[in-house]
């Protein structure tokens, strides 16, 4: 916890929304990277983008209410392609935001800075300012969930190439003419160390195996000791590590952060990763890498459209 005279120094303060598929959550930040408060809006009865954007406006004017003292700009995370704060697509059950200048309209109706960026990027980004990476200045992020999201920071910075298309970390390829990836490519890591390629690999293992059963059930059984789930899990290590050795020989970075609900597996978790990335990498590469846990859970979203709005707007 930060002491309350570290609070009343931080006069800044940003409103971020994390936009997903269903809900969007909405809250106010200040610079220490503190939530003074947030809340969700439900998505599901809105079925244009017209009727989103109004409820991100709505969002935004509870948040300048409650907090009654001015903001240096408002962050948006979008599960998509965004260029220059408009929004390219990929937003899955989001099909109007398509080409959609979201930076621009929101500007023009609030009268706010904004800043818009993909929510895997700013998932890494807060963890890089305030959480597992905030001693660094260079680190990689991956999500490991039903796909892998992935994040580049150097010098204290996203990188992500130009217009904004590169970082895609989970679709790296590791094994040519590999699995078909959702993306239209075959061998991507994602189709070999997401969760959603865990429970499929298992499945061919244990062919009794429950048709719902998920991750955290696996690993509760690799735990236990169950030879499927113990040959599984030693297929997602290893083909994970693979993706971090590629990533620690390309970038070298202080951390690289684990996050998704499986990174709060365990220690073990991360002490197997370690222990192949470290026979995997070149030794010069990996000399000052750390792999660690993510620290922020599902407030990531929300502190990394923050962070960024403190990084475009904070000495503009
Ligand atoms: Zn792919």
């Amino acid at each position: 916890m930060v002491a309350k005279n570290d609070t009343q120094m931080s006069k800044s303060h940003a409103i971020g929304i994390d936009i997903g598929g269903t809900s969007l959550k909405c809250g106010v930040v200040n610079e220490l990277g503190e939530i003074l408060f947030s809340f969700i809006v439900s998505l599901k009865e809105a079925k244009t983008e017209a009727e989103i954007i109004n409820l991100m406006i709505d969002a935004i004017k509870q948040c300048t209410d409650q907090l009654k003292e001015p903001i240096v700009g408002i962050g948006i995370g979008f599960p998509g392609l965004i260029e220059d704060d408009v929004i390219i697509g990929g937003g899955v059950n989001l099909p109007g935001f398509e080409q959609l200048p979201l930076g621009k309209i929101l500007k023009d109706r609030t009268g706010h800075n904004i800043v818009i960026d993909n929510d895997a990027n700013l998932m890494g980004l807060a963890e890089l300012i305030y959480g597992a990476a905030k001693d660094s200045t260079d680190a990689v992020f991956l999500t490991i969930g039903t796909g892998i999201g992935g994040a580049i920071m150097i010098n204290k910075g996203l990188y992500s190439g130009f217009k904004n298309r590169g970082g895609e970390l989970g679709h790296t390829v590791i094994q040519q003419n590999g699995i078909l990836c959702n993306c239209g490519g075959r061998g991507c890591l994602e189709t070999y160390a997401s969760v959603t390629a865990l429970i499929n690999y298992y499945k061919t293992q244990n062919t009794a195996a429950e048709e719902n059963i998920d991750g955290k059930t696996i690993i509760e059984k690799y735990l236990s000791g169950e030879d499927h789930a113990v040959k599984t899990m030693q297929h997602h290590f290893d083909y994970l590590a693979a993706g971090i050795v590629n990533f620690v020989n390309i970038f070298s970075p202080q951390k690289v952060i684990i996050g998704g609900g499986i990174s709060e597996a365990g220690q073990f978790y991360i002490d197997e990763l370690t222990q192949r990335v470290k026979t995997g990498a070149l030794p010069i590469s990996f000399a000052h890498s750390k792999i660690v846990a993510a620290e922020l859970g599902n407030k990531a979203g929300l502190l990394g459209a923050c962070a960024n709005a403190f990084q475009k707007f904070k000495n503009a």
